[in-house]
């Protein structure tokens, strides 16, 4: 196994986790098979509890792991499937070696951070590194490692000496190091300033890690003797500095590395340069220029708790980026807190509440995503009404399916108190309820978390369409409350129809209103599997209705054509 270490220095937030993918792309399109591993070096176990607000969404893989975004960025990059323990944080290290501890492992021995937790770790790194990640059998040739937080900190130490360690073991071949590095300008005309990066080259070398490229981030181009500068005081050859400069959108970022023939110093270090092919990357240099030139856009509601912070919803913005361009489309995202729709935000806040309106009015869709706890709820409900009222087309994603399930009970069988058992408990109509697939007494673990099937239950759908008449599919789900199987029958005479089931028909995971050109919801994320040139088949038929263009889509695809 060959390791690509990605670190980042000077300060958080400069795109290390796309440096790291966009460097496996372009690795992969060398033709080497790429796996990755995400190093967080914070103490919860993993993202499930951590707030979108803060840290942005909670990614769900197919084994039910929720795991760092940027885990969400390696899939869609390299098309590839993780594993919960891709995502290896303090609290996870922790733990093993505790539980080793308890069982009498150590029986005799202190336990310590050197030599336990640093072994911890490097065992963790190279079993993980085997799992295939590609469909394909037997072990990647190159595993990407990012290194979270920022060279120097306290908590991240461990690692670095872990991975110090590593690099030792495996040998130089083996072993790369790529510093993700910041350049400012200070000034209008100002001067390129290497400083910042000296000083955590510095910092890396006194931890016994030399890197071999930089990967400097800057806003504008890098001069040539900011290049020098950098190459004499930090180490690293100038053929090795590679330069991230703003552009107009992520698809650009292999691109740029491989016109700096990132790839040749890598595969030179990792002693790969004969087995490697020239790498071509048409299909990224297409979708970035399309993206560029996209002129006519579609406006697309989304109506949520977390949008404050659009990395709350990141996958889901990836997922109508990606449904757009195939489109040619450009996605504009009108983002509506759900609150400000309500009618108490008409008297407290009431130029927010008018202009979300207004806002909701003027979308071409309607997308309402997952979330927890009853902020915004009512908001969602009257945007599901709006969109169902006025043929506008929806999409609810899991939280969003059981808004319509709630708002279709109380508008249209008329039963005014009907709710989610999640926002109350007294509900004299139950029409979500806490289902949970192992214990109902106890809250932990009782998540539906990850890959489970849907079975479509007629061909005769839009959905089913949308998936290529599939029978069924596989999608992600991290839910803990269904829509209430007392209810399907009375919600099915009235219209909503659940097209997709579960293997044991108890739960709805696709309901349909087939009197409306595009209303639907499922309990699952489609947005998990969404692929850069592999939209998730939902989300296209969302933009297909917003402009038009679903009916003939639907009936090109009858034709078998
Ligand atoms: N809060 C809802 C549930 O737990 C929806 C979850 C979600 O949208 N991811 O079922």
């Amino acid at each position: 196994m060959k390791y690509v270490l990605v670190t980042g220095g000077v300060v958080s937030g400069l795109g290390k986790g796309v440096t790291a993918s966009s460097i496996g792309v372009v690795l992969k399109a060398c033709g080497l098979r790429i796996t990755s591993i995400k190093i967080d070096p914070y103490l919860n176990t993993d993202a499930g509890t951590m707030s979108p607000f803060e840290h942005g969404e909670v990614f769900v893989l197919d084994d039910g792991g929720e795991v760092d975004l940027d885990l969400g960025n390696y899939e869609r990059f390299l098309d590839v499937t993780l594993t919960r323990n891709n995502n290896i944080t303090t609290g996870k290290i922790y733990q093993s070696v505790l539980e080793k501890e308890r069982r009498g492992d150590y029986l005799g021995k202190t336990v310590q951070v050197v030599p336990h937790i640093t072994d911890a770790i490097k065992n963790w790194i190279e079993s993980v590194a085997v799992i295939p990640v590609d469909g394909k059998e037997g072990p990647a040739e190159v595993c990407v490692i990012e290194l979270g937080g920022t060279v120097g900190d306290i908590e991240s130490m461990p690692f670095i000496e872990a991975l110090r360690q590593l690099s030792f073991s495996v040998g130089q071949d083996n072993f790369c190091l790529v510093h993700v590095s910041l350049i400012p300008v200070l000034g209008v005309v100002g001067e390129q300033k290497t400083k910042p990066t000296q000083h955590s080259v510095r910092e890396l070398r006194a931890l016994g890690l030399t890197p071999h490229l930089l990967a400097c981030r800057s806003a504008q181009p890098l001069l040539e003797n900011t290049k020098e500068k950098l190459s004499q005081f930090c180490h690293v050859p100038a053929g090795n500095i590679l330069n991230i400069h703003d552009v107009p959108n992520i698809w650009h970022v292999p691109l740029l590395l491989r016109n700096q023939n990132a790839h040749l110093s890598i595969l030179k270090q990792l002693n790969l340069l004969d087995d490697a092919a020239t790498p071509a990357l048409q299909d990224w240099t297409r979708m970035a220029e399309t993206f560029d030139n996209l002129t006519e856009s579609v406006r697309i509601a989304l109506v949520g708790k977390y949008v404050g912070l659009s990395d709350s919803y990141l996958s889901v913005v990836k997922a109508l980026l990606h449904a757009c361009i195939a489109c040619s489309l450009k996605p504009s995202i009108d983002w509506i807190a759900a609150s400000d729709l309500e009618d108490d935000s008409a008297r407290l806040t009431p130029e927010a509440h008018a202009t979300a309106w207004e806002t909701l009015r003027n979308a071409a869709c309607v997308l309402v995503p997952g979330g927890f706890g009853d902020r915004g709820v009512t908001g969602m409900i009257l945007a599901a009404k709006y969109a169902r009222e006025n043929k506008v087309p929806y999409l609810g994603i899991c939280l969003g399916m059981q808004i319509s399930v709630i708002e279709f009970a109380r508008s249209v069988l008329g039963l005014e108190r009907a709710n989610s058992n999640e926002f109350d408990n007294e509900t004299p109509n139950p029409v979500v309820i806490f289902m949970p697939e192992g214990s109902r007494t106890h809250m932990g673990n009782t998540m539906r978390l990850g890959s489970r099937k849907t079975l479509f239950q007629t061909p005769d759908c839009i959905t089913s369409k949308l998936y290529q008449n599939s029978e069924y599919v596989e999608e992600r789900h991290r839910h803990r409350y269904e829509v209430n199987p007392e209810f399907i029958g009375i919600l099915e005479e009235s219209g909503l129809k659940f097209f997709g089931r579960d293997e044991s028909g108890n739960r709805m995971e696709i309901l349909e209103l087939p009197t409306h050109p595009f209303y639907v919801g499922v309990q699952f994320h489609p947005e998990f599997k969404s692929r850069p040139a592999r939209p998730s088949a939902l989300f296209l038929g969302l933009i297909l209705a917003a402009t038009g263009l679903l009916e003939a889509y639907l009936g090109r695809h009858q034709n078998g054509s």
